[in-house]
């Protein structure tokens, strides 16, 4: 016997068990995107490695250790995506759809990321991604998180805290890294090693460490929040207006940054402490400078993803997906002769609407009919010889104990099914 091969460490399967709740997850976007006037978008899972070098940045964790970058067989380097925006703006450059246009766009599908795998940290995960272009002002950030607080009721989900944080312009923000470096230094011996070489290279990414230790001297650090100029403190003041018209609960966090300049104003973000480590569902903010940053015409835009495994993890949790959908009527068959027949039957119910799967690969009565227990479904047809001949299916109800079979005639079995499911 050959050696077994198992899955990539950190890329799960997902079984037909845990379909459900994806299933409800994904539907339930669709519904709501499509309700807000979001057009689905698609682009490859591949692209060049320069597009995510020059969009994340190299200093970040991303770029730097969780890429999976490699040379094709051409010898040109690329790199499985490790998140949606970039592909999407480079996607919409290409085709001419940002520049003065309004583009309301969402995603969903697998992202890559070589990161140390534990629950709700995997190395391919997936997100659903929203992204809208060519509105600058604080009402299409409101929007988006309006849109991700209606997900939350639609889907029932309870326990998650929006924190929300504005970051200003790229101005604004190097007087803030300036005196933030000054007061970072100075606490310099508190640091862990990480946080110094972020010191260097990305030192607003600092505030975003989760070691205990350095939690004080984060807390003590300036805010960004007394950096803001008037159009800044406007837009997060309309945000915040927008938020309470709604009466959406938030959180203002002044340590929720993000660390490159085309990062602008707003970022937000919805966490749960119900997921133990990994409690960051979606995440998200406005990037009025990153079209331009990859070669389009300056446009404005923002976006959020969410991370699918941890809100799947949470309708689970808080027992939030139904049953897997199942067949009503199982048809089982008896003898080569009828399974013609059989088929037949189970096409014509299906037309009628109903949900039938149909007996294949033989099996005598008994294992047929454990099959159709299994299947979940409320009735069992049974077709054999006999009632080929008289033009009778005998129906047996799986579900009530001690039920009689009947004989009914097969033009009118359609109908007697869906009186006694109903
Ligand atoms: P984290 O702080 O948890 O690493 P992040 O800041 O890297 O998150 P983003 O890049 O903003 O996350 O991605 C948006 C969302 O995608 C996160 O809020 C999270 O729910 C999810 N996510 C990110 N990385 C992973 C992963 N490796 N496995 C599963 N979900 C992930
Ligand atoms: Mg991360």
């Amino acid at each position: 016997m050959s050696r077994r091969i198992q899955a990539i460490r950190g890329m799960n399967d997902l079984l037909p068990e845990a379909m459900a709740g994806w299933q409800r997850l994904e539907a339930t976007v669709q519904t709501i995107l499509n309700a807000y006037g979001y057009c689905e978008f698609r682009t490859p899972l591949l692209e060049k490695t320069e597009l995510f070098a020059r969009s994340i940045g190299r200093a970040t964790d991303i770029v730097g250790k969780e890429m999976y970058t490699f040379e094709d067989r051409s010898g040109d380097s690329v790199t499985l995506r490790p998140e949606a925006t970039a592909g999407l703006v480079r996607a919409g450059i290409e085709h001419g759809l940002l520049h003065n246009q309004v583009q309301r766009l969402w995603h969903s599908g697998p992202m890559f990321r070589h990161e140390r795998p534990q629950k709700g940290r995997y190395r391919q995960f997936h997100q659903i991604d929203v992204e809208a272009f060519g509105m600058p002002g604080p009402d299409i950030d409101a929007e988006l998180v309006l849109l991700t607080a209606r997900l939350w009721r639609a889907l029932g989900i309870g326990g998650l805290t929006l924190e929300i944080n504005s970051i200003g312009t790229p101005d604004t923000r190097a007087t803030y890294r300036k005196d933030l470096v000054r007061y970072l230094e100075s606490h310099r011996d508190q640091l862990d090693e990480d946080s110094v070489q972020r010191l260097s290279k990305n030192p607003l990414r600092v505030l975003d460490s989760k070691v205990a230790e350095m939690q004080p001297v984060i807390m003590a650090a300036p805010s960004i929040l007394d950096y803001l100029d008037d159009v800044s403190r406007a837009h997060f003041e309309g945000l915040q207006a927008y938020l309470a018209d709604a009466e959406i609960p938030y959180v203002i966090n002044t340590k929720l940054v993000r660390g490159l300049d085309y990062y602008t104003h707003t970022v937000f973000e919805w966490t749960t402490d119900l997921l133990g480590a990994q409690g960051s569902v979606c995440g998200g903010g406005r990037y009025d400078g990153l079209v331009e940053e990859l070669g389009g015409k300056p446009t404005p835009g923002t976006g959020f993803a969410i991370g699918m495994e941890r809100l799947v993890d949470l309708l689970n949790q808080q027992g939030l997906v139904g049953p897997e959908p199942n067949p009503e009527v199982y048809v089982a068959i008896m003898g080569e002769a009828a399974q013609r027949q059989g088929m037949r039957l189970s096409e014509r119910l299906r037309d009628q609407g109903l949900l039938v799967q149909c007996n294949c690969g033989g099996g005598n009565l008994k294992s047929q009919l454990r099959r159709a227990d299994k299947s979940g479904a409320k009735f069992a047809l049974l077709l054999g010889e006999r009632e080929r001949e008289d033009k009778m299916v005998s129906v047996k109800d799986l579900r009530t104990h001690g039920a009689e079979q009947k004989q009914i005639a097969h033009d009118e079995i359609s109908d007697y099914l869906k009186r006694h499911l109903s």
